[in-house]
C-alpha cells in the first residue's frame, strides 16, 4: 500500500516537472529568428518563390507550439510582402499575432507588427501601422537590438514616404543605411534601393541613382535576382525620368526579365507599367496600352491598390491622348474604385484633374472649370500643411541644433575651464616642487658649508696639534710663544718659559715598547693640561720635549706649578708596571726679559735644561743671565 502511495508521488512529480519544462521552452524568450525560418528568410531575396513553396509545404502541427506558429505566419508575411501581395502578407502577420504574446516573446511581436504595418501600408493604408513602428523602435533601442532597430527605421521610413513626409523617410532610412552592415538580416544594398526610392518620390531622380547603382551593384553580387529585378526598375524608372530614356528601357527591360524568372508576377507588373510611360511619351499608344492592360490585370490579382490606382491613371492617359472618352470614363471609375480621398488626398486630386480633362473634352467645359477650381483650392491646402509640416519639423529639427551647438559650448567652456583649472593646480604643483627643491638644496648646501667648517676646523687642529699628546705641535707652539713674546714686550706683563725634557726615555722605549713610550707621551700630555691654566702655551716640540710658556707668570710661579708637574709625573697612571723605573722629567726655566727673541729664550731653556740633565737629571734649572754657568738647581 506504502509502495503504491510513493510511486502516485513520483510519477505525478514527473509529470508536474515535464509540465513545467516545456512551459519553459515555450516561455524562452526569442531575439532572432529561430532555425529554419532565419535560412528561408536569408534565401527569400534569392528565390521567393521557391521559398514560398517551400514554406506552404511546412505548416507547423497542432503540436508544435505557439512560438513555431507565431515565427511561421510571420515569415510568411514577409515573403508575401517581398512579392507584393499585400492582402496575404497582412493576413498572416495578424495570424502570427494571435499565437505571439508581447509579454513572453516581445522581440517576435514587435517584429511581426512591423510586418503588419509594412502590409497596411502596401495595402494603402501606412497611417495605420505608423505607431506600431514606433513602438518597436523604443523597445528595440531601449534593448539594444540592432536587427530590430534597422527594421524598424526601414518600415517607419517607408510608411513616412507612403505619408509623403519625406524628410522623415530620408532620416530614418539614412539612419537604418548606416546602422546595416551592424545587422544580420540588412544590408546597405537592402537599404539602398529603398533610400533611393524616397529620392524617386520626391522629383530627386538624380540623387536616387547612386543609391540604386549601389543596390543593383549588391544584389548582382549576392545573386538576389529578386531585389536585382527590383532595383534594376528602381534604376531604369530614375533614368527615365531625368532623360535617358534609352538607359531606362533596357534596365526596366532587364528587371522584367528577371522577375518573370524569378517568378516575381508583380515585379512583372511594375516593369510592364513604367516601359508603358516610355512609349505614352512616343506617343505609341497601342502598345502602352498593351502592356498596361496586362500590369492591371496582375495588380488586379493581387489587389495592389496604389499600381491598380497608377496603371488605371496611365490607361487614362492614354485614353485622354486618343480622346477616347468612353474608354477614358471605364478607366476613371476604376481608378476612383482604389482610391480612398482621406488616406491618398493627392491620388485623389489627380483623378479629379483627369476628370476635368475628360470632361472638357466631352464639350463640359463649365463643369471641367468648376471640378479643377475646386482641385486646385484642396491641392493649394494639402500643399500647405505639407510645407506647414516642413516648416515646423524645420524649425524644431533648427532649434535642436542651437541647443545642441549650446550645449557643445557650454560642454567646450567646461572643458577649457577644467583646462585652466588643471593648468593653475600643475603651476602650483610646480611651485611647491620648486620650493621643495629649494629647501633641499638650502639644507644640503648648509650641510655641505657645516661640513666644510668642521673639516676646516678639523684640518687646522691636525695642522696645529699634535696627534698623540693633544698638545700644540712644534710649528704651532713656537708660533704661539711668538704672540706671546709680542704681548709681554707691548704690555710689559712677566711671561715664564720651560723646556721639559722626559728623562731616559729611551730607555722606556727599549725596555717596554715604543707603544708603552707613546702611552707615557699620551698621560704625560693629560697630566700637562691637567697642571696648567688654559692660557698657558703647552706644546711638543721633539720627541719627548716639551715647551710650557706661562704669560703674566714670574719664575717663581712657573716654578712652583713645575715642580707640582714634576712630582706628579713619577705618579702618572699608566697600564703597564715600570719594574722599579721611575718616571721623571729635567726643566729649564727662563722669563722674558724685553727685547728678546724667542731664539735667545729657548737658547735659555735649552741652556738650563743641559744644565739639570747634566746634574743629574729630575730637577728643575732656572737659567742665570749673570753666570750661565752656575745656574739655579731648583730640585
Ligand atoms: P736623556 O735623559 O738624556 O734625555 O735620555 P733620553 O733617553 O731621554 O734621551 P735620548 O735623546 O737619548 O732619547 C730620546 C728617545 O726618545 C729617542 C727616541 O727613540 C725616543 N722618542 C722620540 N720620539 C718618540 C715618540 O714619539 N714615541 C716614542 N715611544 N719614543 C720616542
Ligand atoms: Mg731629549
Ligand atoms: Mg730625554
Amino acid at each position: 500500500m506504502y509502495h503504491f502511495r510513493w510511486l502516485q508521488v513520483a510519477l505525478f512529480s514527473i509529470l508536474l516537472t515535464t509540465f513545467f519544462s516545456s512551459f519553459k521552452a515555450q516561455a524562452e524568450p526569442i531575439s532572432m529568428w529561430q532555425s529554419p525560418y532565419k535560412e528561408l528568410i536569408l534565401q527569400t531575396a534569392k528565390a521567393p518563390t521557391e521559398v514560398l513553396q517551400k514554406l506552404l509545404k511546412q505548416t507547423p502541427t497542432q503540436e508544435q507550439n505557439y512560438l513555431q506558429h507565431g515565427q511561421y505566419h510571420s515569415v510568411l508575411s514577409i515573403i508575401y510582402y517581398s512579392l507584393t501581395y499585400p492582402k496575404e502578407a497582412l493576413q498572416h502577420a495578424q495570424t502570427a499575432l494571435t499565437f505571439i504574446d508581447p509579454s513572453t516573446q516581445p522581440w517576435l511581436f514587435h517584429m511581426t507588427k512591423l510586418n503588419e504595418a509594412r502590409a497596411l501600408d502596401l495595402s494603402g493604408k501606412p497611417k495605420e501601422g505608423l505607431a506600431a513602428s514606433n513602438a518597436a523602435l523604443v523597445w528595440a533601442e531601449l534593448n539594444k537590438d540592432i536587427n530590430l532597430r534597422v527594421s524598424a527605421l526601414y518600415v517607419r521610413g517607408i510608411i513616412s514616404n507612403s505619408m509623403l513626409d519625406y524628410q522623415s523617410a530620408l532620416s530614418d532610412l539614412q539612419l537604418a543605411y548606416e546602422l546595416a552592415p551592424q545587422t544580420e538580416l540588412h544590408s546597405q544594398g537592402d537599404v539602398a534601393g529603398v533610400l533611393a526610392l524616397v529620392y524617386e518620390y520626391r522629383r530627386e531622380d538624380a540623387l536616387a541613382i547612386p543609391f540604386f547603382q549601389e543596390a543593383v551593384h549588391f544584389h548582382e553580387q549576392n545573386q538576389n535576382y529578386l531585389e536585382l529585378s527590383i532595383a534594376l526598375y528602381g534604376l531604369g524608372r530614375a533614368h527615365k525620368n531625368i532623360g535617358n530614356i534609352e538607359i531606362g528601357r533596357t534596365q526596366l527591360q532587364q528587371s522584367q526579365d528577371l522577375a518573370e524568372q524569378v517568378g516575381d508576377e508583380q515585379g512583372v507588373a511594375y516593369a510592364l507599367k513604367e516601359l508603358a510611360g516610355i512609349l505614352l511619351l512616343e506617343k505609341r499608344f497601342i502598345e502602352a496600352r498593351a502592356k498596361l492592360q496586362q500590369a492591371s490585370s496582375i495588380f488586379q490579382k493581387s489587389q495592389n491598390v496604389y499600381m491598380l490606382l497608377d496603371t488605371n491613371l496611365s490607361l487614362l492617359r492614354v485614353a485622354i491622348a486618343e480622346k477616347n472618352i468612353e474608354l477614358g470614363k471605364q478607366y476613371l471609375a476604376a481608378a476612383q474604385a482604389n482610391v480612398d480621398p482621406e488616406q491618398m488626398p493627392l491620388q485623389n486630386i489627380s483623378l479629379e484633374e483627369m476628370n476635368a480633362k475628360l470632361l472638357a473634352l466631352e464639350g463640359k467645359h463649365r463643369q471641367a472649370f468648376e471640378l479643377l477650381d475646386s482641385t486646385v483650392f484642396l491641392k493649394q491646402r494639402i500643399l500647405s500643411q505639407q510645407s506647414t509640416q516642413q516648416l515646423h519639423s524645420l524649425r524644431s529639427k533648427y532649434e535642436i541644433e542651437i541647443k545642441d551647438r549650446e550645449n557643445k559650448l557650454l560642454e567646450q567652456k567646461n572643458a577649457s575651464q577644467q583646462i585652466s583649472i588643471n593648468d593653475v593646480e600643475t603651476k602650483n604643483l610646480q611651485l611647491l616642487m620648486l620650493f621643495g627643491a629649494t629647501l633641499i638644496i638650502c639644507g644640503l648646501l648648509i650641510v655641505m658649508v657645516y661640513r666644510t667648517i668642521q673639516n676646516r676646523t678639523k684640518l687646522e687642529e691636525l695642522a696645529n696639534v699634535d696627534g698623540l699628546t693633544g698638545l700644540a705641535n712644534r710649528r704651532n707652539a713656537l708660533e704661539l710663544l711668538q704672540k706671546q713674546i709680542d704681548l709681554a714686550h707691548r704690555h710689559k706683563f712677566q711671561l715664564s718659559v720651560a723646556i721639559i725634557d722626559i728623562d731616559l726615555f729611551k730607555k722606556i722605549n727599549d725596555t717596554f715598547g715604543h707603544a708603552s713610550g707613546d702611552e707615557v707621551l699620551t698621560k704625560f700630555g693629560e697630566l700637562c693640561q691637567d697642571t696648567f691654566r688654559q692660557t698657558d702655551v703647552m706644546g711638543r716640540i721633539g720627541g719627548e720635549e716639551f715647551v710650557i710658556v706661562f704669560p703674566h707668570t714670574s719664575l717663581h710661579d712657573a716654578e712652583q706649578t713645575l715642580k707640582l708637574l714634576s712630582h706628579n709625573v713619577k705618579k702618572l697612571p699608566i697600564s703597564f708596571d715600570l719594574n722599579g723605573l721611575t718616571l721623571s722629567i729635567s726643566i729649564g726655566l727662563t722669563e722674558y726679559v724685553a727685547g728678546m727673541t724667542l731664539e735667545n729664550l729657548m737658547l735659555q731653556c735649552d741652556s738650563a735644561l743641559y744644565q739639570a740633565k747634566g746634574s743629574g737629571r729630575d730637577q728643575i734649572v732656572i737659567f742665570d743671565s749673570q753666570n750661565p754657568s752656575s745656574m739655579q738647581l731648583a730640585l
